[in-house]
């Protein structure tokens, strides 16, 4: 065997590597990762809306022995409990062996996606076309949601109170949406200009019909007839989309992409990419040391805000809530708990490589990705968490054997984002964000790693079944 040289044995003892699922997981591990992604693809397939994500999520629980969370009722150590938020929002915890006063562990991320929404009031015709009137939810790139196959989701609360749910456009028998876009021969004018004007948002409307009620006279017959099927399928009036929350979503279900099989492209990846590894991490667990909690928030696209957005009182509520059952103080619970924020990062696009610092960029195949801050431009916006914390996770990952990378959405002065991070950190709980990195990330077809989404699922079990 040949002699190191001596920068060969320092390099190999002090230089950081690039971390590398390809390399670093066995055959066995990848074969498991690529097994794990049927579950997920499926799970894509059912849920692409947030109350779509609780009824799944509620369904598997009680398969697996959660209950509903009543107030007053006792907990024990290996007791699964959950607590629904208006349908659009979760809660889930596996109570552990350990005195609640020491603090739970937090698997949070979010279940809404950028979208299209029904304005309240959204039916319309013109020139004999029938169309939904939307108003777009998220950050989106408007010119991306025209000329694609779009499906619709919700519900309709009559003035009865009754409620009907609406998922038209997945099944392949059913009718599919779209808006249109303006054939190239005549867009020169549209073409000058900029991205974020070459569609306006009032463009953004659903082509619903076209054919008038047969035989009559007068004038919106095109309307009044799809109003006539909507009433035949729904029982619903026009008055009733006041009181409705639909939401317009790709058509396509999700595909594997590449020769090789290795990505995932779907829409809807930010955040189910780590909603669903959130959730499985959770039912694999059997006792936990620390009492595990998965949080699956809504409105994350737009702020958090709202009662079932981060922002709101519902986990500290809930938390609250175990440590009471279990003679505690729900601050202090707080107080000693650890979270991990899970969110999607940026994933480098060799295609776009000026808008992010590649020392300090997630790479697809790198694994999950640990982000100590968020935020934009002087770190605004984030909860930038402690050394002590990076220091806890590294630990808790390297010793569960999870593929990890480090990850910044971004360079310094371009851009940034933020997540559900800070309003967990707000609440006195060490949280770090971690998730999948993903390109085209917010476009109607977003693209994960297989591997990655895996270690996702690896991190999360790590941190929910941690013993230190
Ligand atoms: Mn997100
Ligand atoms: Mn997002």
């Amino acid at each position: 065997m040949e002699e190191k040289t001596k920068a060969e044995q320092l390099r190999e003892e002090l230089c950081m590597k690039p971390s590398d699922a390809t390399k670093s997981m066995t055959a066995d591990e990848i074969a498991a990762a690529d097994d794990y992604c049927e579950g997920y693809k499926a799970f894509l397939n059912e849920v692409k809306t947030e109350r779509e994500a609780v009824t799944y999520a509620i369904r598997e629980a009680e398969a697996r022995g959660f209950v509903a969370y009543e107030p007053g009722m006792a907990l024990k150590a290996g007791d699964k409990i959950y607590q629904n938020n208006r349908g659009k929002a979760l809660m889930l915890a596996v109570i552990g062996s350990a005195p609640i006063g020491e603090g739970v562990s937090i698997a949070a991320a979010h279940i809404d996606s950028p979208r299209l929404d029904l304005k309240p009031n959204p039916l319309y015709e013109n020139q004999h076309l029938c169309y939904f009137d939307t108003h777009y939810y998220g950050g989106i790139k408007k010119y991306q949601w025209t000329a694609t196959p779009l499906s619709l989701h919700g519900v309709i609360v009559k003035k009865n109170g009754e409620t009907v749910t609406v998922k038209i456009g997945e099944d392949p028998s059913d009718p599919v949406f779209c808006v249109t876009d303006l054939l190239p021969h005549l867009a020169s004018e549209q073409m000058q200009r900029p991205a974020t004007k070459l569609i306006d948002g009032e463009s953004l409307d659903l082509l619903i019909g076209s054919r008038p009620l047969c035989d009559e006279d007068g004038s919106d017959l095109v309307k009044l007839n799809v109003l006539r099927l909507i009433n035949e399928k729904y029982g619903i009036v026009e008055a009733d989309f006041l009181s409705a929350e639909l939401e317009i979503t790709p058509a396509f279900g999700a595909r594997d992409v590449g020769f090789d099989r290795s990505m995932i492209g779907a829409y809807g990846h930010d955040d189910r990419v780590c909603a669903y590894p959130a959730l499985t991490a959770l039912f694999a667990l059997d006792v936990p040391t620390y009492t595990a909690v998965t949080v699956l928030a809504d409105k994350e696209e737009t702020g958090s805000d709202g009662a079932t957005g981060m922002q709101s009182a519902f986990l500290p509520y809930f938390i609250e809530e175990i440590a009471d059952a279990m003679g505690e103080k729900g601050h202090r619970v707080l107080s000693r708990s650890m979270c991990l924020s899970a969110d999607v990062n940026v994933a480098l696009d060799p295609l776009y490589p000026e808008v992010v610092e590649s020392r300090n960029c997630a790479k697809l195949n790198g694994g999950v990705v640990l982000t100590k801050y968020t935020g934009a431009r002087g770190k605004g916006d984030t909860s930038d968490a402690s050394a002590e914390l990076m220091g806890k996770f590294r630990r808790i990952m390297d010793d569960a054997g999870v593929v990890w990378q480090i990850g910044e959405l971004g360079k310094v002065d371009i851009g940034g984002g933020g997540t559900v991070a800070k309003y967990i950190a707000n609440l006195d709980v060490d949280t770090v964000d971690l998730g999948v990195p993903v390109l085209s990330m917010h476009a109607p077809f977003e693209v994960v790693s297989k591997l990655d989404v895996y270690a996702a699922h690896r991190a999360f079990t790590a941190l929910l079944a941690r013993d230190q």
